[in-house]
């Protein structure tokens, strides 16, 4: 099975240039200023870039969370992000206190392996960390689950203290796996969370403000130190304030290798949203929360100048209705999290390559082949090459669209961009050489997604 691939603008992290590709199955086997070569389906990809398929390793499906789960699944969450542009993901599975890592892949697996329509990953969740766990780590790390996540926020649920944080560093290092930390002090914002209910404050808006940006950075800054003291490199997830940049900044400015990502909320939505009318303010909550608009053109910087490597979603998105509204008289009862699996690369690639911010070939970066690189999955994902799977991304610079509930694929019933306007936009998407959406139709199957057994890190 052949597909020809002719008159786009292919654009990788270091390239751009009018070529043809040529995907043999599932991979891309040649590419040429002009081919002229026998294939069974030919694309007119002309006025349009060829993108390397997106990846996004920070998504949440099928997710328990505060007495719910978030509303999509791995086949509905994976059909949305295709229609965005990802044609692999990086999921989550959770260890409870008392489980195996083993049983958490497991479990996870089931929910993923017959919905999935794009590829897809785990990150391992550990919240119990004891010597059968540190030994089970050295097996996932060998069979493709090679990122940890940690939490130092959520005491008493997913927390873990210093000494098992630095202890999982310690393995790391020794394994070849990466953590990615949830940075946020628990204790001090578990403190201001208590006393303004105590105070009658329970509106969404408090949500934000009993998680000062302080918080964030101290455990970003803490976080990093416990990593040089295990010299080991370190993965913060959704960095989501300045102040926390400094850090991370601080930090690669002294030769470390710590990395960060950063999500779209944090880009193009701020505090001000958590004062809309109402309880409209639950749908951005999320943590870390929302920051002031007045301190984003610092990401921006980190993201233009390689202080921030990648870009991802957190997708954990929940329901207004039924499920937001479980924390309409108490703040601290509203599910966190927010949707963002299908627009991510459509609002970056608007607010951040058209509006001058970044490059396009620091957008394919960040968007896609950097997460690739530091999670294992370079070069089979992440960029056009002869070789790597045939993920790609058609999309047209110049579509305009409005992003809305009411035509977006996310099974949630709202759009934290409710009638934001973007100009280029995904056209057509093949994942593993196959079209699987054309035409603003979803063509591909539940199931089609492959488990991405990812390597270990070679730094
Ligand atoms: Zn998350």
């Amino acid at each position: 099975m052949r597909t020809l691939i002719k008159n786009g603008t292919v654009v990788t992290a270091t390239d751009q240039y009018r070529g043809d590709v040529l995907i043999e199955d599932e991979k891309i086997s040649v590419i040429g200023a002009s081919l002229d070569m026998h294939a069974d389906t030919i694309i007119d990809a002309g006025g349009r870039y060829v993108l390397p398929g997106g990846i996004d390793v920070h998504t949440h499906l099928d997710m328990p969370f505060g007495g719910t789960t978030s509303a999509d699944d791995f086949e509905s969450g994976t059909i949305a992000a295709a229609f965005g542009g990802t044609t692999s993901i990086v999921d989550f599975a959770i260890q409870y206190r008392g489980q195996t890592l083993h049983h958490a892949w497991e479990t996870w697996q089931k929910k993923a392996e017959k919905r999935a329509v794009i590829d897809y990953g785990f990150h391992m969740i550990v919240t119990d960390l004891n010597d059968r766990t540190e030994a089970e780590m050295d097996a996932l790390v060998s069979q493709g689950v090679t990122s940890f996540k940690l939490f130092m926020a959520y005491p008493g649920v997913f927390m873990l203290d210093d000494g098992s944080i630095f202890k999982a560093l310690l393995r790391t290092a020794k394994n070849g796996g990466t953590i990615c930390m949830h940075a946020e002090n628990g204790g001090v914002i578990d403190v201001l969370v208590q006393r303004a209910l105590a105070e009658g404050k329970t509106a969404p808006k408090y949500h934000a403000l009993t998680r000062p940006a302080r918080a964030e950075a101290e455990a970003t800054h803490r976080a990093i130190a416990m990593a040089e003291m295990a010299d080991v490199p370190i993965y913060i997830v959704h960095l989501s304030s300045a102040e926390a940049l400094e850090m991370v900044t601080e930090a690669r400015d002294r030769g470390l290798p710590a990395y960060a990502e950063t999500c779209p909320q944090y880009l193009f939505l701020s505090y001000e949203n958590y004062e809309e009318p109402g309880f409209d303010g639950a749908k951005y909550v999320m943590s870390p929360p929302l920051r002031e608009r007045a301190k984003q053109d610092q990401l921006w910087r980190g993201l233009a100048f390689g202080d921030l490597q990648a870009i991802s979603t957190d997708h954990c998105p929940f329901c207004m209705k039924e499920q937001k509204e479980l924390g309409r008289h108490d703040f601290s009862k509203i599910p966190n999290g927010a949707p963002g699996i299908e627009t991510r690369m459509s609002l970056v690639y608007d607010g951040g390559v058209r509006s001058g911010r970044i490059s396009l070939n620091r957008f394919v970066e960040l968007t896609s082949t950097s997460p690739a690189k530091i999670f294992g999955l370079f070069p089979k994902k992440g960029t056009i090459a002869p070789g790597s799977d045939a993920d790609i991304v058609l999309f047209d610079p110049n579509a305009e669209h409005v992003l809305s509930a009411k035509t977006h694929h996310m099974r949630v019933d709202y759009n934290p961009y409710e009638g934001r306007r973007i100009k280029g936009r995904v056209e057509t998407v093949l994942s593993r050489g196959k079209v699987i959406i054309e035409n603003g139709r979803f063509t591909g199957k539940a199931g089609a997604g492959n488990f991405l057994k990812r390597k270990p890190r070679q730094t």
